[in-house]
C-alpha cells in the first residue's frame, strides 16, 4: 500500500485457493483473506455496517449485495472466512453460520417447510432437535413420522409415501446408534425428500454425510469445531441450490452468528482434526478399560467391535467418536454416585470440550421425555454419556477406575 493508495479495506472474495490441499491443511490455510496489514492470523471485523464512499456505491450494494459488505446480518467478513474455512474442508459448495447448532437445525427446517409435509426422522436424537420436530407437527401442520433409526425396514415403510425431508443424527444421543447413512439417502431421495444430517456426534474429521449421499450437514459449532468450550455457534452445509431457499430465510429471519465467535471458531478449526484424532485414541483406550471393569454393566462405543452396529460405523466412520455410553452395575444411584466421585471428569450435559464431562442423560438431557420414550431409545436409569477430552487417558481411565471401585 503506497501513501497515496486511498485506504479502503475490502477484502475480496477470493480466499486463499486450497484446492488439491489435503483437508488438515485446508483447515488452517481455507479462508484466509489478509487485509491490507497483511496480518498472519485471521483479522476480526467487529462491526454490524460498513460505509459507503457514495451515495452510487450504496445504490450499487443494494443492487447486488455480492460486489460488497452491506450489513453484518447478511454478511461479515470474519464469519465469510469461518465459513469458508468448513466448506473447504467438509467439500461442500455453501456454508452458512449460524448464532448456535439448535439456529442451524431450525433454519434448515423452516426453510423448506410448508404445511401438509411429510417428514421421517429417528426417535434417537438431540432433545431440542426432538422438540422442534414435535413442534412443525402441531404448530405448522407438518406430517411427522418416527423410525427406529438403526431398523431399514421402518425407514422403508415410512418413506414408502413422498415426503420433503428426512432429518437425523448418526451417532445419536446418547446412546450412539448408528443410522446407515448410505441406504437411507437412497431411499429418501427414491420418496423425493432431501436428507439432512446433524453430524456433531461424529465431527466433521470423522464421518462425511455429503459423500454417503446427503443433502445437508448440520452442526453445532459449540462442540467439536470450538472444541474448548468457549463460545456456541452453528453452521449449515448445503448445495447452491438448497442455498437458493436458505439463504434469504438466513437473511430475513436473522440466526447471524458474531463476528467474535466466528474468529473463536475460525481458529478452532485450525486444531479440530488433531483434536478429534487425540480424542478418539483417547475414547477408544478408555471404552475397552471400561468394558473389562467388573462393575461395568455395558459399553457402547461405535469403534469397539461390540457395538451392535460396529460393521456399519467402520464403513460410515473413520473412527468411533469421541462420546462413550456405558451402564454402571446397577441404576440411578450408582450412576449418581460414580458421577459424584469423579474428579477429573465433571458434570455437565454439554460435550465436545478439551475437558472430559460426564452427563446422567435420563435427568438431565432427556429428563423431559416420557419414561416409555426413555425405554425406546435405550436411556436406562443408570446410563451415562462420557464426553473424551483432551487429557492423558490413563488419567482418565484411573479417575473412572477409582470411582468404578468405590461402588
Ligand atoms: C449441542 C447439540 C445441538 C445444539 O447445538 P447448540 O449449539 O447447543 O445450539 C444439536 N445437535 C446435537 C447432536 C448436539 O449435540
Amino acid at each position: 500500500m503506497t501513501s497515496d493508495t486511498p485506504f479502503v479495506l475490502t477484502p475480496v472474495d477470493h480466499p486463499t485457493d486450497v484446492d488439491g490441499l489435503r483437508p488438515r491443511t485446508r483447515l488452517v490455510h481455507a479462508g484466509v483473506n489478509r487485509s491490507p496489514f497483511d496480518e498472519t492470523s485471521e483479522a476480526l471485523y467487529l462491526t454490524s455496517g460498513y460505509v459507503y464512499q457514495s451515495a452510487e456505491e450504496a445504490e450499487a450494494a443494494f443492487a447486488n449485495d455480492k460486489i460488497r459488505y452491506v450489513y453484518s446480518r447478511f454478511r461479515n467478513p470474519t464469519v465469510q472466512a469461518f465459513e469458508t474455512r468448513l466448506a473447504a474442508y467438509e467439500q461442500a459448495e455453501r456454508c452458512f453460520a449460524t448464532a448456535t447448532g439448535m439456529a442451524a437445525v431450525h433454519a434448515a427446517l423452516l426453510s423448506q417447510i410448508r404445511a401438509g409435509d411429510h417428514i421421517v426422522a429417528p426417535h434417537a436424537m438431540f432433545g431440542s432437535c426432538l422438540w422442534i420436530l414435535k413442534q412443525l407437527g402441531t404448530q405448522y401442520g407438518a406430517d411427522v413420522t418416527f423410525v427406529d433409526g438403526t431398523d431399514l425396514d421402518q425407514w422403508r415403510s415410512a418413506l414408502a409415501r413422498p415426503t420433503r425431508l428426512v432429518f437425523l443424527e448418526t451417532p445419536s444421543n446418547p446412546m450412539l446408534d448408528i443410522v446407515d447413512l448410505a441406504a437411507v439417502s437412497a431411499l429418501a431421495h427414491a420418496a423425493g425428500a432431501l436428507v439432512i444430517v446433524d453430524n456433531v456426534f461424529a465431527t466433521p474429521v470423522l464421518q462425511r454425510p455429503l459423500t454417503l449421499g446427503a443433502d445437508v450437514v448440520v452442526y453445532s459449532a459449540t462442540k467439536h469445531i470450538d472444541g474448548q468450550g468457549r463460545c456456541l455457534g452453528g453452521a449449515i452445509l448445503c448445495s447452491e441450490d438448497f442455498a437458493t431457499t436458505l439463504a434469504p430465510f438466513l437473511r430475513n429471519t436473522g440466526p447471524a452468528l458474531s463476528p467474535f465467535n466466528a474468529w473463536v471458531l475460525l481458529k478452532g478449526l485450525e486444531t479440530m482434526e488433531l483434536r478429534v484424532r487425540a480424542q478418539v485414541e483417547a475414547a477408544t483406550a478408555i471404552a475397552r478399560a471400561l468394558e473389562s471393569h467388573p462393575r461395568v454393566a455395558r459399553v457402547l462405543y461405535p469403534g469397539l467391535e461390540s457395538h451392535p452396529q460396529f460393521a456399519l460405523a467402520r464403513r460410515q466412520m473413520k473412527a468411533g467418536g469421541t462420546l462413550i455410553a456405558f451402564e454402571p452395575i446397577g441404576g440411578k444411584a450408582e450412576a449418581f454416585r460414580l458421577s459424584n466421585r469423579l474428579r477429573i471428569i465433571r458434570i455437565s450435559n454439554n460435550l465436545g470440550d478439551s475437558k472430559s464431562l460426564v452427563t446422567h442423560p435420563a435427568t438431565t438431557t432427556h429428563q423431559k421425555l416420557t419414561d416409555d420414550e426413555r425405554g425406546r431409545v435405550g436411556i436406562g436409569a443408570a446410563s451415562l454419556r462420557l464426553s473424551v477430552g483432551l487429557e492423558d487417558p490413563q488419567d482418565l481411565i484411573d479417575d473412572l477406575n477409582q470411582a468404578l471401585d468405590a461402588l
